[in-house]
């Protein structure tokens, strides 16, 4: 017996396999550090969970419309001015989560043989999704050298006739980047000449340092050509509630509701108006989650430029960082791999390796820094111990 040969297109996402690696050290009554999962530490804003308690008191427990209750697809409409996009209700779909939209956007648009320009590293469930939907992954690199913003002449240098997606993530899942001072416009303009789709991953919009938020989507020409992908795990921290959305024209939106008929029926009833209120009311708890990601960022750059061995620049965005440990592995022959299992197993910190994100993501780890920072001193410490460790190699 064997399961149906699509299932084999699907790659996974390693934060869960290392995650259950390090619950069974736990289980073993080892402490571990966890830097390999990416959500905020941050409960869930005090008046989103009494709204979501108040739906639940108030009977919302019912099949609400397919693309979502109008309350929420109001207030998401009403909420992307702030990202400069103009949209109404009927542009919106709400899903369980980001991920379910970027599953329906794959296969709304993609058609068998398709090219789509994918990150470089980044996040392993586009290239997934992409198979999946029968497209061709065409990675486009993003590089340290320029910050890990996307390289537009990189990117046009990759589109051939039959490229139908890009696919981008700002700030960006596993680097922190975000694209550089008008790149946005020349990405458009790309996407005007070349007939192409967007699909523009926004769940760490809010969470960048510097500068605006912004949207591809927002400039001239691009709402028609753009699939924002969005949700509430991160800037809210509602990784748990299962709450995202998409935004796209019209027309699209309503074969995508017949996608969602088929699959999901809808998004939980109740844990939408929480979305409403996450959205509606006070926005004091992302500004001050974002304040305190500075600090946390700030302290593992700066703890890990500190570790002989491993360099790291300071990301602009998302709560990643990306180091680059490429000199350790080549005195020690680990790879991204064996170092972070190692570090793992010797050293209880819980972290990915770069090469989960695709051969661009090679000599780096990817640490999640939305956490305690005494947990963050604590990984250092123990990063710095077990680098000390290896052989040929010293800690300063
Ligand atoms: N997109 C990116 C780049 C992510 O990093 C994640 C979660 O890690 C998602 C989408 C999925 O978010 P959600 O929890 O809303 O499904």
């Amino acid at each position: 017996m064997r399961s149906a040969t699509r299932l084999d297109l699907l790659g996974t996402e390693q934060a869960y396999l290392v995650l259950g690696a390090a619950r069974r050290l736990e289980a073993a009554g080892h402490k571990v550090v966890h830097l390999e999962i990416g959500e905020p530490d941050m409960p869930t804003p005090p008046h989103v969970v009494e709204a979501g308690i108040r739906a639940l008191r108030d009977g919302l427990t019912r099949y609400a419309l397919a693309a979502g209750v109008p309350e929420l697809r109001d207030a998401i409409a009403h909420s992307l001015a702030a990202r400069g996009v103009h949209a109404a209700a009927e542009n919106v779909i709400v899903t369980p989560g980001a991920k379910p939209m970027l599953f329906a956007a794959a296969l709304a648009l993609i058609q068998p043989g398709d090219e789509v320009l994918t990150p470089d590293p980044g996040f392993p469930i586009y290239e997934s999704v992409v198979r999946f939907a029968g497209g061709r992954p065409v990675y486009y690199p993003l590089d340290e050298s320029r910050a890990f913003a996307p390289d537009v002449a990189a990117i046009a240098d990759r589109i051939t006739p039959r490229t139908r997606v890009i696919i981008l993530n700002l700030p960006h899942n596993p680097t922190g980047g975000v694209a550089a001072p008008d790149d946005l416009t020349r990405l458009a303009a790309l996407a005007r000449q070349h007939d192409l789709w967007v699909i523009s991953d926004e769940v760490y919009g809010q969470v960048r340092y510097d500068g605006k938020w912004d949207s591809i989507a927002a400039l001239p020409g691009m709402a028609e050509r753009t699939c924002i992908v969005d949700g509430f795990s991160k800037a809210y921290s509602m990784t748990g509630w299962r709450l995202g959305y998409g935004v796209m024209p019209k027309w699209l939106a309503d074969p995508v509701t017949t996608l969602l008929i088929n699959n999901i029926s809808c998004t939980a009833t109740f844990v939408q108006y929480a979305g409403v209120a996450a959205l509606t009311g006070p926005q004091d708890a992302v500004k001050r989650m974002v304040s305190g990601l500075r600090g946390k960022r700030d302290q593992l750059v700066r703890g890990l430029n500190a570790i002989e061995g491993i360099t790291c620049a300071t990301p602009a965005g998302a709560f990643y960082c990306f180091p680059d440990v490429s000199g350790l592995l080549e005195r020690t022959g680990l790879t991204s791999e064996s170092f972070a299992e190692r570090l793992l197993e010797d050293a209880h910190v819980a972290v990915l390796a770069g090469s989960a994100f695709g051969p661009g993501g090679k000599g780096h780890l990817r640490m999640c820094y939305a956490t305690d920072p005494a947990l963050i001193d604590l990984a250092l410490q123990r990063i710095r111990t077990f680098v000390g460790s290896l052989a040929g190699v010293g800690a300063r």
